[in-house]
């Protein structure tokens, strides 16, 4: 019998709490989960859900458009966004409900309450007004939307969070930044009609990601009518009535219904008791943990967002459970974050894992590409003037493929299949084995023949 009143105690019952509480439930251990919002946490109540159901909602008139090369003619049609709004409540209400139905079924007890850690085997409960004990104690706390402090105005400026909310869609908005979540809602709002103006700071959307994906990318949401700027950043929001007037870097100003930023996110350590039970932070305010995701703090872990590796649904997931089966069922286990498949659910959407052409380059010196930019076959019939683009990153030495990158549509459903086979370490060899499925946009990853060659290259020859 235990001397706590709890084998684990967990912060946070997101993607990460809720795995870690279920799982090391089932191996026995008595578990207590506080949460101070909704069970599901940031995914399922206002992230990746909840946008993927906008997502496709924006992409109805397009298809709609697209429906007449194809014979059909649509009538009227009209868009309310307070159904939308209403049906996507309805859905992450139910699968609240699963949430919760799940845990408690797996023996978890849940807490509605906003918790802090006393010391390093002590949590205070706030709602209730008690402590509690605990032998372990997993941070899941995740991450809050970030707004640049001390811009004048930016107390105007939403986030996702209201974004999943909003009363109603303004007619024209300001989306600021440019990586997963900005270039996500610019596509949403510019499908659902609001006249959309993307402001990114730097020279290039999405830091990090191929560049090729990159330029393509800008190119078609340009193309699909959102008014996309590069280099280009607000210095001052002013309201003016119901509207508001952004200030841009370069002295021009913008009138606009609604300023959006999504300039990154920040892990939830602030105000969590972390420097009362010593558990050290690292620069950016992410709690430090090992392989097995372990404070400096023995009995104390922190999976997810808040530890500020990979923030992403699937890696959370890998971690609560990693940390359930190393310390509750004796079963160590790291996750690895070396390679990770991902979707930005753009319009056209990407798929990306594994290295882009420079790490690659930088990494292994001699690469091979290979790369195509296509009409998809649907267009051909709708006229769209959309691209999709597919390229493979192959270390010239070994033949292994080091990366593959994808801008199209199901880009997130191609990538996940190929990312099985790129994780394995898969040769461009085997790709070429691997008999095609046709007619499918993916068929171009197994027929990608030549090897593409710089165009000052071919001058020179
Ligand atoms: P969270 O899911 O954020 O859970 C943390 C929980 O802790 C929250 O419920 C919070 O209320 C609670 N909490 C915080 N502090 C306390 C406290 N002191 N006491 C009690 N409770 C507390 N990822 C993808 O893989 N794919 C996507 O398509 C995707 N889309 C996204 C879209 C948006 C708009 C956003 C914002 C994120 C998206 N993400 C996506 C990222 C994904 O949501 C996160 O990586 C994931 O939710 C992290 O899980 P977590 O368990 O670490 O934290
Ligand atoms: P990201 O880190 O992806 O992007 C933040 C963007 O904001 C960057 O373009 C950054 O520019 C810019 N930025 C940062 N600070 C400022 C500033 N002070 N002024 C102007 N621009 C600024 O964060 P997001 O908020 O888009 O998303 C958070 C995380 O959530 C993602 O990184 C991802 O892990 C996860 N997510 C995953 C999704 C998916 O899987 N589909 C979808 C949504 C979110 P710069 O590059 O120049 O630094």
């Amino acid at each position: 019998m235990t001397k706590y009143d709890y084998d684990l105690f967990v912060i946070g019952a997101g993607s990460g709490g809720v795995r870690a509480s279920r799982v090391a439930s089932m191996h026995g251990a008595k578990v207590g989960v506080a949460e101070e919002y909704r069970v599901g946490g940031t995914c399922v109540i206002r992230g990746c859900v909840p946008k993927k159901l906008f997502v496709y909602a924006s992409q109805f008139a397009e298809e709609f458009e697209d429906a007449e090369g194809f014979g059909w003619t649509v009538g009227e049609t009209s868009f309310s966004w307070t159904k939308l709004v209403a049906n996507k409540d309805k859905e992450i209400d139910r699968l609240n409900g699963i949430y919760i139905r799940n845990m408690e079924r797996a023996g978890v007890e849940i807490i509605q309450t906003r918790a802090y850690l006393k010391d390093a085997h002590t949590v205070h409960l706030v709602a209730q007004g008690r402590d509690v004990t605990a032998d372990k104690i997993l941070i899941a706390t995740g991450a809050r939307a970030f707004k640049p402090v001390g811009l004048p105005g930016i107390e105007h400026a939403i986030t996702s969070n209201e974004a999943f909310h909003l009363p109603e869609l303004p007619e024209h908005i300001v989306v600021v930044g440019g990586g997963y979540i900005a270039v996500e809602f610019a596509g949403i709002f510019n499908g659902l009609g609001v006249e959309t103006t993307l402001l990114y700071r730097g020279e290039k959307i999405l830091r990090g990601f191929d560049d090729d994906l990159r330029t393509g990318l800008m190119d078609e949401i340009r193309k699909k009518g959102v008014d996309l700027r590069t280099d280009t950043d607000i210095t001052a929001i002013a309201r003016e009535g119901g509207r508001f007037v952004v200030t841009l870097n370069d002295g021009s100003t913008l009138e606009t219904g609604l300023v959006m930023y999504a300039t990154g996110r920040v892990p939830n350590t602030p105000g969590l008791g972390l420097e009362e039970a010593g558990v050290a932070l690292k620069k950016d305010g992410a709690v430090a943990v090992d392989k097995f995701s372990q404070t400096n703090v023995p009995n104390i872990y922190a999976v997810g967002d808040v530890t500020n590796r990979a923030n992403l649904t699937p890696i959370a997931i890998r971690e609560g459970q990693a940390f359930a089966e190393t310390v509750f069922n004796k079963n160590p286990i790291a996750v690895d974050h070396s390679i990770i498949p991902t979707a930005v659910f753009s319009q056209p959407e990407l798929g990306t894992i594994g290295l882009t052409e420079q790490q690659a380059r930088e990494k292994f010196g001699a690469v091979d590409i290979y790369k195509t930019t296509f009409r998809a076959m649907k267009h051909t019939m709708t006229g769209r003037d959309e691209k999709t683009f597919m390229k493979l990153v192959v270390d010239a030495a070994t033949d292994r493929v080091l990366g593959v990158h994808l801008m199209g549509p199901a880009s997130g459903e191609i990538i996940q299949a190929v990312g099985i086979a790129v994780t394995m370490g898969a040769t461009k060899k085997q790709f070429d084995q691997t008999v095609a499925v046709h007619p499918t946009a993916g068929e171009e990853l197994v027929t990608l023949k030549e090897k593409w060659v710089p165009p000052a290259a071919k001058a020179a020859d």
